[in-house]
């Protein structure tokens, strides 16, 4: 009877001594969650939104019409509300394109000026 009391607590010793060191390796691990994952998507050149868009990842080789006063050549996905600068440097979201990113100096009829 003692021994199996013994057996018992040494293998819950065990169980709990892996547990417990795992569990701070845990913290660090960051799922990526859907979201994030779209966020970090690049809107490809033959996406289907992007070309009914006319999105261009160059803003001067788009035509651009004048918008609720502001003219068309001063417009990019930079001072687009739409836009939300990233950790990728000139690339940002933009959530007319489900937060994939675009380039800060690109375009897209979408445009509307930043709040
Ligand atoms: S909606 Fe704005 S930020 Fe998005 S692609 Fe068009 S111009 Fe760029």
């Amino acid at each position: 009877m003692g021994k199996e009391i013994s057996m018992l607590s040494r293998r819950q010793f065990i169980k709990l001594s892996s547990i417990s060191a795992v569990l701070p390796l845990l913290s660090l691990v960051k799922p990526i969650s859907p979201a994030s994952a779209a966020v970090m998507a690049k809107v490809p050149p033959d996406d289907p939104a992007g070309i009914a868009l006319k999105y261009v990842e160059v803003a001067g080789a788009a035509v651009r019409t004048d918008k609720m006063g502001v003219p068309g050549s001063e417009q990019t996905c930079g001072n687009c509300r739409f836009y939300k600068d990233s950790e990728i440097p000139e690339w940002g979201g933009c959530a007319l394109f489900q937060n994939r990113l675009v380039v800060k100096a690109g375009w897209c009829m979408g445009w509307i000026p930043a709040a």
